[in-house]
């Protein structure tokens, strides 16, 4: 690789939802194929990756609050289906030929290995994809802040947001057409305006150590390259 890198090592943050295409639950296997493709273009590039999953498609820890659960056992239960999303994607990657391993939070041995900061990295080092599963391991948090959380941990120069919308707006744009998109935020603007990017536990993180995030529309085919080459595609949150 001759070309200087402006991003040498990404985290990858995909919701859930993103994952379940226009299906109403559950895993779409066409959406799942797509998005590996574009993870091994990213990796063609030279760019170590890291991905977490959400799991929205699945299970959040509130809903199940919400109906009368204990908060911690829904929480686990989230956590748990991250694992499933992790494993479907390490499957896509790897029919794609990217190697990839699934590390998780939570100890799962016959399915993954368990989360090492310094193997982890060492993966990374390697060429392989990385998917940090069961987000931190602790309930009352996100896999938004579980992004930041290993981002930070692994070094890495970038997290890309992707989602299912092009970047953050000041209101909800599918509700709002009038609503005005951001190219650029500060880490307190997010907070101060109360803006929908990710939890403000994420978004602290990440301002404490400068990490700056991109949110983008991962339908967009080329788009998670684009911005691991440095072009900003969506909105760029950094101090
Ligand atoms: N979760 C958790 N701790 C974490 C990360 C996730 O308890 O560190 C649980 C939580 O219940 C959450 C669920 O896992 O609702 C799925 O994650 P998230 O809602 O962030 O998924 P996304 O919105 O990205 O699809």
């Amino acid at each position: 690789m001759t070309n200087k890198l402006q991003y040498q090592r990404i985290l990858l943050k995909l919701s859930g939802e993103a994952l379940m295409g226009n299906d109403a639950y559950g895993i779409n296997t066409k959406v799942l194929e797509f998005v590996a493709d574009e993870v091994k273009e990213v990796v063609k590039t030279g760019v170590e990756l890291g991905l977490v999953i959400g799991a929205g498609n699945i299970f959040r820890g509130v809903a199940g609050a919400s109906k009368g659960m204990d908060r911690t056992t829904a929480d686990n239960m989230g956590m748990l289906a991250t694992v499933m999303n992790s494993l479907a994607m390490q499957d896509a990657l790897e029919r794609a030929g990217v190697i990839t391993r699934v590390m998780s939070a939570i100890p799962m041995q016959s399915v993954s290995e368990p989360y090492i900061r310094r193997r982890a990295t060492r993966h990374l080092e390697k060429g392989r994809v990385v998917i940090f599963a069961a987000g931190t391991g602790n309930p009352y948090f996100t896999t938004d802040s579980a992004g930041v959380l290993r981002a930070l941990e692994i070094d890495a120069d970038l997290v890309i947001k992707a989602t299912k919308v092009d970047g953050v707006y000041d209101k909800d744009p599918v509700l709002y057409p009038e609503a005005i998109k951001f190219d650029r935020l500060t880490y307190d603007d997010v907070l101060q305006k109360g803006l929908r990017v990710m939890d403000a536990a994420g978004i602290s993180l990440a301002k404490e150590d400068k990490l700056p995030i991109m949110v983008l529309d991962m339908s967009v085919a080329g788009n998670i390259k684009r911005a691991a080459m440095g072009e900003n595609v969506g909105t760029l949150i950094t101090s």
